[in-house]
């Protein structure tokens, strides 16, 4: 059977990785999803989520920038809206994943978290989750 949630995320910057762990661990809890594969989607185009350290905040301030160098904003792109940097990063990083739970708890690694990725912030997002048990 399949539960659906929709969340907010608010960035603050134009590239930003924000950890959602929490806000989706309060969500599972809040619906009582026990066991099943849980889909974390992102209905944007210049936005993506990705499972990565959760441990050392480093780690998301060095995706940021080194998103930022590989892709700089600043190429001759033909999209006249001056961000298809930030749709590439966004098919780069993809528009959803999967996360298993086992008795109402995310199964994920010790040092894994689950981020949110802004790539033409700061701007007010939506995250939808579907939880199928
Ligand atoms: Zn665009």
């Amino acid at each position: 059977m399949l539960s659906t949630a929709e969340m907010r995320v608010s960035s603050g910057k134009r590239t930003q990785f924000i950890s959602i762990t929490r806000q989706i661990v309060e969500l599972v809890t809040r619906n009582g999803w026990q066991d099943g594969i849980l889909t974390v989607y992102v209905p944007h185009t210049t936005a993506a989520v990705t499972i990565n350290e959760n441990a050392d905040p480093d780690v998301a301030r060095d995706m940021e920038w080194f998103s930022d160098e590989l892709i700089p904003r600043s190429r001759h792109f033909r999209h006249g809206e001056g961000n298809s940097d930030a749709h590439i990063k966004a098919s780069f990083f993809g528009s959803s994943l999967q996360v298993i739970v086992r008795e109402g708890k995310l199964w994920l690694g010790t040092w894994q978290g689950i981020y949110f990725c802004e790539f033409d912030g700061p701007r007010e997002r939506k995250v939808y989750v579907a939880f199928t048990g």
